[in-house]
């Protein structure tokens, strides 16, 4: 019979307990799991944003200060290159504002004056425009080089040729002037001359327009130094950036080549100064380096370390620098580092703030999914841990059918084997019995006849057979019935079994013929049974039959003689005590 072990049941409530409760240890772990990864990611994400930040600002105070300084060269070279094109244009609007005043007086007073008296007018008329501290001026000359007005320090030449006057390089440029206005009637003339109030060796160079009269053969004429204009553009300039420096992100200043400072947007008392040979609070010599960075084109930020002068704060600077084209003049920009950080900072709190922010959502959301989960989790292990325990009943219940279907299965098998077990024993019993007399029948003689021959041989022993018929049995039926001769048969055959002992073998070999093996019987008491039978049936009163006897042969089986042999024997012996007289033994030899 099968039934559940302990052990079995044990692992059946482990397995339901698992059902229930893993799912709301598995759920919720993955839950954490993700969120674990998200966040960190998320975090992994803030730190290259942040670095990217910083980076990306630092790069972009860099290109501006880049694009700042690259517009303020330009715009220096620019300034400068119109130089020569403005001085034109300043110095011939002067001398057409003369001419058309001179033109005018002339116009007027030609038919009512003399020559000289309009002469002298336009003269007095022109002689106090002066421009650029008294160095420019208008002056009129005629075709050989008369002055007729001469700026005051000329005064003394007003009336005289200067025909023959030499610049400093040694060229007649009145000469040349008087060319021009004969063939072009007006036109700019470049010549150099050594300035009056500075150091005779130096020669400045001059643009002079000069344009003819049309009467007197006069020309008028004026001239102006480069230099002068230089100066004022490069102040235009410096001015400009001095205005653009005003906002605090951006500062520029120009300094030479050799480091004197001509313009510093955040500290004007720099200006003037040479600033070759500073250094920063850790000894870097910045300015040098920015020269040279300027001087071999390289357009590199140099960082460094200087007191503001408004705040007095040492600030982290960071400054590039390049040279203006055809100038020896550098300029730079830059930004503040201490600046920077702090816009910086404040967009990394930004950030951060985004960030928690993005963290709380998280959170939030993973919890509310969490307890979801776990509700989810729950219901369906629930229902599980039901479906599974109902089934486990249903099979527990089958299982239990089943044994008792078993059981009765296996008592009707056993009832049937014993039934089976009886009918074989019967059968096995009717096989061998002689249904009349109950003795043993023909064919169990015969085997057991095998037997003993075998027995005999093997172990040397020797046994007697007796073989017995009854007399004139025809007779009894004839007058009895047959009835009664079954009758004389089945009381015969229970008179001899009471003769024999166990181990004799007694059987009915034919309608009222016998036999009988008598094993380890020896001569004399095998002959002495043979007798004894004969006697108690012929004594014995089978009523109605008067009278009942048996004619018997004996023979004792003989060494390595067979079973037909031996059978021969025995009946050739009965034969012999039935032709001898009957009721009687013959043993055969
Ligand atoms: P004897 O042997 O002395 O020569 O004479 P007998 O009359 O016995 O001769 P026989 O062997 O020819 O006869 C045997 C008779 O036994 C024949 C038969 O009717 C009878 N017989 C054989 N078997 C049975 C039986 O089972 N029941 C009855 N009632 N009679 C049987
Ligand atoms: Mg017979
Ligand atoms: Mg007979």
């Amino acid at each position: 019979m099968h039934t559940k072990s302990t052990a079995e049941t044990l692992l059946e409530k482990k397995l339901l307990n698992f059902i229930a409760v893993g799912p709301l240890i598995f759920i919720p772990f993955v839950v954490i799991l993700i969120l674990f990864f998200v966040i960190r990611y998320n975090q992994l994400q803030l730190e290259q944003s942040v670095k990217e930040i910083t980076s990306s600002y630092i790069n972009t105070q860099k290109s501006i200060s880049l694009a700042k300084v690259e517009n303020a060269a330009k715009l220096i070279e620019y300034k400068r290159s119109m130089t020569k094109e403005l001085l034109r244009e300043k110095v011939k609007t002067r001398v057409e504002s003369a001419y058309a005043v001179a033109k005018n007086i002339y116009a007027q007073n030609k038919a009512i004056h003399t020559d000289k008296e309009i002469q002298k007018m336009i003269i007095d008329s022109l002689r106090p425009l002066l421009w650029n501290r008294n160095e420019s001026f208008i002056f009129i000359l005629d075709h050989d080089g008369v002055f007729y007005l001469a700026p005051d320090y000329l005064r003394h030449l007003e009336g005289k040729s200067i025909i023959d006057f030499q610049d400093a390089t040694g060229r007649y440029v009145i000469r040349e002037e008087i060319a021009l206005v004969k063939t072009q009637g007006e036109g700019a003339l470049w010549d150099t001359f050594i300035r009056p109030g500075y150091d005779p060796d130096m020669q400045f160079e001059q643009l002079a327009y000069v344009k003819d009269f049309g009467a007197y053969n006069w020309y008028f004429g004026s001239s102006e130094y480069l230099d002068t204009m230089t100066k004022e553009m490069e102040k235009e300039a410096v001015d400009l950036l001095r205005n653009l420096s005003k906002e605090k992100s951006s500062c520029f200043f120009i300094m030479n080549e050799a480091g004197d400072v001509i313009m510093h947007g955040h500290d004007a008392s720099l200006e003037g100064k040479n600033a070759l040979a500073f250094k920063d609070a850790n000894g870097r010599a910045f300015v040098e380096e920015m020269i040279e960075n300027a001087r071999s084109g390289k357009l590199a930020f140099v960082d460094y370390k200087w007191e503001n002068p408004e705040t007095n704060v040492i600030e982290h600077k960071n400054s590039v620098s390049r040279k203006v084209p055809n100038s020896d003049w550098i300029v730079g920009s830059g930004f503040c580092m201490d600046e920077l950080d702090t816009i910086i900072a404040s967009k990394k709190e930004e950030l951060y703030e985004k960030n928690n922010t993005n963290y709380r959502r998280i959170v939030y959301f993973s919890t509310v999914l969490l307890l979801f989960s776990v509700l989810l989790s729950y219901k369906i292990s629930m229902m599980l841990r039901k479906r599974l325990s109902s089934y486990a009943k249903t099979v527990e219940a089958k299982n239990r059918e089943l044994t008792e279907l078993n059981q009765s299965l296996e008592k009707k098998v056993y009832e049937r084997t014993e039934e089976l077990h009886d009918a074989y024993i019967k059968m096995k019993h009717l096989a061998v019995t002689d249904t009349l007399t109950g003795i043993y029948n023909r064919y169990y003689f015969n085997t057991a006849l095998e037997k003993e021959i075998y027995r005999a041989h093997r172990y040397e022993r020797s046994f007697a057979l007796l073989m017995f018929d009854l007399d004139h049995f025809k007779k009894i039926n004839d007058t009895y019935g047959h009835a009664i001769g079954d009758m004389v048969l089945l009381t015969l055959s229970n008179l001899v079994v009471s003769c024999l002992r166990e181990s004799d073998i007694f059987a009915r070999i034919g309608g009222e013929e016998f036999i009988i093996i008598l094993p380890e019987t020896g001569e004399e008491l095998s002959l002495e049974i043979a007798e004894r039978i004969r006697k108690n049936i012929e004594s014995y009163s089978f009523e109605p039959v008067k009278k009942v006897t048996i004619s018997i042969g004996l023979v004792r089986h003989k060494s390595e003689e067979g079973l037909e042999e031996l059978l021969r024997r025995v009946d050739s012996a009965l034969y012999e005590a039935k032709n001898s007289g009957r009721n009687r033994v013959i043993v055969g030899d």
